[in-house]
């Protein structure tokens, strides 16, 4: 009998192709999950993860869709259809973060972020939820500490992240009963392609965080995809509707 904990289980990773996605759909797969790397515009980033994966003896395909369009996220599991016939975990990474203060706050700044970080992952879990199988499954939604701490030029993004808090509570008890679970992991400041691309790497931000944290140091992809492992697999099978704040005890 196979040992490893998600053996014949299909995952969809929303935004894969990098940062905190890549390293999650590398640890599911490693457990062995058939893995749908999902990215928007990094195609050679997807590939390369899609690579790694089969490279070890693994399944997984990318699938092109831009989440923030509601279209592209049917086409997700459309594609996710053909490829494994079924959902049984979905990891709601993607999302984007700007950080501005209230001055330079508008509308466009405000939709780009919610369509994709809350509109963009209600309607992926709406798509998925008829490939779910009559046993369940598991949904991770990646939140971020933002969603209850006070980072001054974060309004927009914190707003997002305190929307996933809300969605999950309530998708929680709204498909309990379908025995599909849904968990938020809240990573504290997480070194990726978005942290650098943002420029908070060498910031005055992830020093002050750095001395705020117990643990002393940012995270690492890989510091996160262990608890997706954990909130995908049946070793948390009597967990729902909870936040895994994932910070080096950062708050
Ligand atoms: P990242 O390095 O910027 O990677 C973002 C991923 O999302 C990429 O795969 C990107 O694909 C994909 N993506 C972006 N726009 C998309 C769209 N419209 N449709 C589909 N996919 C899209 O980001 P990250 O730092 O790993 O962050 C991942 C998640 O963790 C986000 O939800 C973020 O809010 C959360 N988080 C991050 C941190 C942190 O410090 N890094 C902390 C807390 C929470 P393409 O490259 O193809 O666009």
């Amino acid at each position: 009998m196979s040992t490893q904990k998600l053996a014949g289980k299909v995952a969809v990773v929303t935004g894969a192709s990098k940062g905190i996605g890549a390293s999650i759909a590398k640890h599911l797969a490693a457990e062995g999950a058939a893995v749908v790397v999902n990215y928007s515009s990094s195609k050679a980033g997807a590939d390369k993860v899609v690579a790694e994966i089969t490279g070890s003896g693994g399944k997984a395909v990318a699938v092109q869709a831009d989440l923030s369009k509601p279209e592209e996220v049917t086409k997700l599991f459309t594609e996710t259809k053909k490829a494994y016939g079924k959902v049984d975990v979905l990891v709601n990474n993607a999302g984007i973060y700007e950080m501005r203060p209230l001055e330079q706050v508008d509308a466009d700044h405000f939709h780009r972020q919610f369509d994709l970080n809350v509109l963009g992952l209600i309607l992926a879990s709406k798509e998925a939820l008829p490939l779910f199988p009559s046993e369940g499954g598991s949904v991770i939604n990646i939140s971020s500490v933002v969603s209850t701490a006070r980072f001054p030029g974060s309004v927009a993004y914190s707003a997002t992240k305190g929307a996933v808090d809300a969605v999950t509570r309530v998708l929680s008890a709204e498909l309990g009963s379908r025995k599909i679970r849904v968990n938020t992991i809240n990573p504290g400041m997480v070194e990726t392609e978005g942290f650098h691309t943002a420029g908070i790497g060498g910031s005055e931000m992830q020093t002050a965080v750095e001395a705020q944290t117990p643990l002393g140091r940012i995270g690492q992809p890989q510091d996160i995809a262990g608890a997706a492992v954990f909130l995908a697999s049946s070793d948390s099978s009597w967990i729902t509707g909870e936040t895994f704040v994932i910070s080096g005890g950062m708050r």
